[in-house]
This record gives C-alpha cells, sequence and structure tokens, in this order.
C-alpha cells in the first residue's frame, strides 16, 4: 500500500513537468552496430539539447563494454581470461561486479543460467563451420568444462580453478550495457528515452505525453500478433529469449542458440518465448535465457519462491501466452 501511494506521488511529482513542456519535445534517434546487434537509441527532447552529444556518450559507453566483453575481441578481458593458465586474473571492476552477479544468477537458478557455457556455445560455433553435429566426445569435453563452480571473484581478481574454464557474457553483457546506458540518460537533460537492443529494451522517464512507453512482446509461433502489449515505467527493463532469432544451421536444420548447460544441446523446455521484467537489466537478461532453459513448471516455482523481483512471460512452443500473477 504504502509502495502505491509513493509511486503515485513520483508519478505526479514526474508528470508535472513533463506535461508543461510537452509541446517543444522532439523524437530523435541514432542506432549503432555493436555486441553483434543493432542497438537504437531514442531520445524525446527539446531542440536545443545537444543529442549528438549525447548519442556520442551513448556510444563511447557501448564501445567501451564491448571491448571489455566480446568474446571475438583479441584484446577483450573475457578472451584473455579464456585463454589465461588457472590461477587469479587481475580484472577491471565493471567486469568483475557483473561476473559476482552473473555467477549468483548461476546458483540460484540451479546452472540453467551459466557464463561458462562458451566450450559449448564455442563447439557448436565449429560444427556451424564445418556443417556437421557435435561428436559425443567433444560435447563431453565441452560439459566437462562447464562448470559454474570453477571460478569465483576476489577483489577485482577472477580466480580460475581449471585451465578449460572459459566465460560468455552473451546473455548477460547486453542487460548490464542497457543498465549502464539508463543511469547515463537519467542524467542527460532529455524527458525520456528508449533503448532498444532488440531482445533488451529500457525506459528512462515518460514520453512527452506523460504516458509510460509501450512495448509490444512478440509471439513467434502467430507472427501477425503481439503476445502482450506493456507499459514499461521508468528504469525498468524488459529482457526477452527466444528460439526464432539466432541459431545455428547445419545441414539445413536450426538449432537455436540458447543452450541448456546440462545436456550442451538447444535447450528443449517446451517454450519458444520468455520475456521477463524487471529493474536490473543484467538480471532481466539473464533470468530471460535461465527461465527458457528451466521450462515453465520451474520457471513458476523459481517465481514463486521469490528470490528475485521480476515479472514474466512464457510462450510455448504451441504459442500459448501466460503471465506471471501481476501482469495478468
Ligand atoms: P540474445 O543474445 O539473443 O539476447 P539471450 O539473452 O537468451 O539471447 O542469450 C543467449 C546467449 O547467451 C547465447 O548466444 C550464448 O552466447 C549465451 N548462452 C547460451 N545459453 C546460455 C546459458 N544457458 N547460460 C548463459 N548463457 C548462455
Ligand atoms: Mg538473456
Amino acid at each position: 500500500m504504502k509502495k502505491t501511494v509513493c509511486l503515485l506521488l513520483a508519478c505526479i511529482i514526474l508528470l508535472m513537468p513533463i506535461s508543461s513542456c510537452a509541446q517543444s519535445a522532439e523524437k530523435v534517434s541514432d542506432s549503432f552496430l555493436l555486441m553483434d546487434t543493432l542497438i537504437t537509441v531514442t531520445l524525446y527532447a527539446t531542440p536545443d539539447t545537444d543529442t549528438a552529444a549525447i548519442f556520442s556518450e551513448c556510444r563511447a559507453i557501448l564501445e567501451e563494454l564491448d571491448a571489455l566483453w566480446s568474446r571475438t575481441e583479441e584484446e577483450s578481458v573475457t578472451t584473455c581470461f579464456n585463454l589465461a593458465k588457472k590461477g587469479p586474473f587481475a580484472a577491471d571492476w565493471k567486469t568483475c561486479d557483473l561476473l559476482e552477479r552473473a555467477l549468483k544468477i548461476s546458483e540460484t537458478t540451479g546452472g540453467a543460467f551459466d557464463i561458462t557455457v562458451a566450450p559449448i556455445v564455442m563447439l557448436w560455433q565449429r560444427c556451424e563451420e564445418e556443417q556437421r553435429l557435435p561428436t559425443d566426445a567433444e560435447m563431453l569435453l565441452a560439459l566437462s568444462q562447464t562448470d559454474r563452480k570453477s571460478l569465483y571473484v576476489l577483489g577485482t581478481n577472477i580466480i580460475k580453478r581449471e585451465d578449460g574454464t572459459q566465460i560468455d557474457l552473451g546473455g548477460i553483457g547486453k542487460g548490464e550495457a542497457i543498465s549502464y546506458l539508463v543511469t547515463y540518460l537519467e542524467s542527460c537533460p532529455i524527458e525520456g528515452a528508449l533503448v532498444s537492443f532488440g531482445s533488451n529494451v529500457a525506459v528512462v522517464g515518460n514520453k512527452p505525453d506523460g504516458r509510460n512507453f509501450r512495448v509490444a512482446v512478440k509471439n513467434p509461433i502467430d507472427g501477425n500478433d503481439y503476445a502482450k502489449v506493456l507499459e514499461l515505467s521508468a528504469g525498468q527493463v524488459l529482457s526477452v529469449s527466444g528460439d526464432y532469432e539466432r541459431y545455428y544451421t547445419i545441414g539445413g536444420e536450426q538449432y537455436h542458440h540458447i543452450i541448456d548447460p546440462a545436456t550442451g544441446y538447444p535447450a528443449e523446455s517446451g517454450l519458444c518465448s520468455v520475456a521477463v521484467i524487471c529493474e536490473d537489466g543484467a538480471l532481466a537478461d539473464a533470468l530471460s535465457t535461465a527461465l527458457f532453459v528451466m521450462g515453465e513448471t520451474r520457471a513458476r516455482e523459481f517465481y514463486a519462491s521469490g528470490v528475485y523481483d521480476f515479472e514474466a512471460i512464457f510462450i510455448t512452443s504451441d504459442g500459448v501466452v501466460s503471465t506471471t500473477d501481476s501482469l495478468q
């Protein structure tokens, strides 16, 4: 009850200045191709705002994070860590902070989300290049190297327990990056902003008319239909993980990119898409991947356990849409 009152007050306070200058705010967008993703930042700002400077800072923030976490960049922290022998690996605090949270999510999701899945992801990439399926021996080796307990963070060191431990931040880095952008945009002289990483969307402030931004979640089974249209309030992040956007094509078959760390194969949990809404971008991103792997029954048990504060939308492979309580 108290929370509702606070929220209402916050809305009233926010709405007043927004409606008073509603006439003058303009919509301006810029897009960047980074993190293997088309990123679009849309600003609602008065014409005298230096939006070019804001876009340029957004790009700089993203470039810095991409340079840290890319698995294909030769000099990235991820690549250097992956090539390092076991022992302490000195890293920057942004990476250590993200890794610490990623490992906690791994633990709480029983390994459904696991950044040490990198050897399996690389095996699938190699198999796609060579147009063949992984052999049992290759998969067993990659599975043996996938172990969330094989690393931990100590201050600004990542302790690697096994030589073969490698990390892939593809399931959490974009969400973390979106939160960095939100923090920056909140400090800018703008009315509101919408940041889209394709499968991750966040909002800052409100639209100039004072309303919340509306975001549609696609139903992949019925391409013409939306599973749900959501109103995202300031600070909320929406992350979607689906089996229909990124995949490895081998012998004409598609193998999607969300791996079940227990089997090494694309997760077959009866879901084709999961959307998570919460206030932490990294958590939204990682949980959408984790819930997809868990399947709806386990995911709902996890939700009910209350470990994290989030809401979710589930779309089964038959196109049935359901949501957690607060979204109904
Ligand atoms: P997208 O990158 O399209 O937004 P996700 O957020 O679901 O999709 O992340 C999928 C990516 O995360 C994969 O491409 C891979 O790099 C990595 N990944 C795959 N399976 C897992 C998993 N079980 N746990 C953690 N990361 C994973
Ligand atoms: Mg994700």
